[in-house]
């Protein structure tokens, strides 16, 4: 299956420029940014510039922009501090509404700064 790009998706906005983003990491497959409400001193988005609705179609899809994916997030983890050296950091997919996705671009949360709890809410 494959997606077309869209035009009304928030994500796909901000790796277009169209709505504003505190960018932090960017390469040619991939987007970074802060949460606007943060849940963590460090909080922030990896995105794939390719608008597919959730990560599992991203492997799907384009399973090497997958890759490139967390590969961004482990840099943007080492950029801010949070590699597993210095303490680690929690990355999360939610995946469907059951997981309180919110926004149907794929996505992953590095959230780090503070200890962590498990299980997860
Ligand atoms: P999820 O609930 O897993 O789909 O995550 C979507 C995330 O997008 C939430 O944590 C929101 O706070 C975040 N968010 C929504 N709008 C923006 C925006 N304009 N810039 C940065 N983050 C945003």
């Amino acid at each position: 299956m494959s997606y077309a790009a869209d035009p009304d998706c928030l994500f796909c906005k901000l790796v277009r420029g169209e709505v504003p983003a505190d960018v932090v990491h960017a390469t040619d497959a991939t987007f970074a940014f802060r949460d606007v409400q943060p849940q963590a001193p460090t909080h922030v988005l990896v995105v794939p510039r390719r608008h597919v609705p959730d990560v599992a179609s991203l492997v799907a899809e384009a399973p090497q922009e997958a890759v490139a994916l967390f590969a961004a997030a482990a840099e943007v983890a080492r950029q801010e501090g949070l590699a597993a050296a210095d303490g680690g950091y929690r990355m999360v997919a939610n995946t469907g509404p059951a997981a309180q996705q919110s926004v149907f671009h794929a996505h992953v949360h590095v959230l780090g700064g503070r200890p962590m709890t498990w299980p997860p809410g």
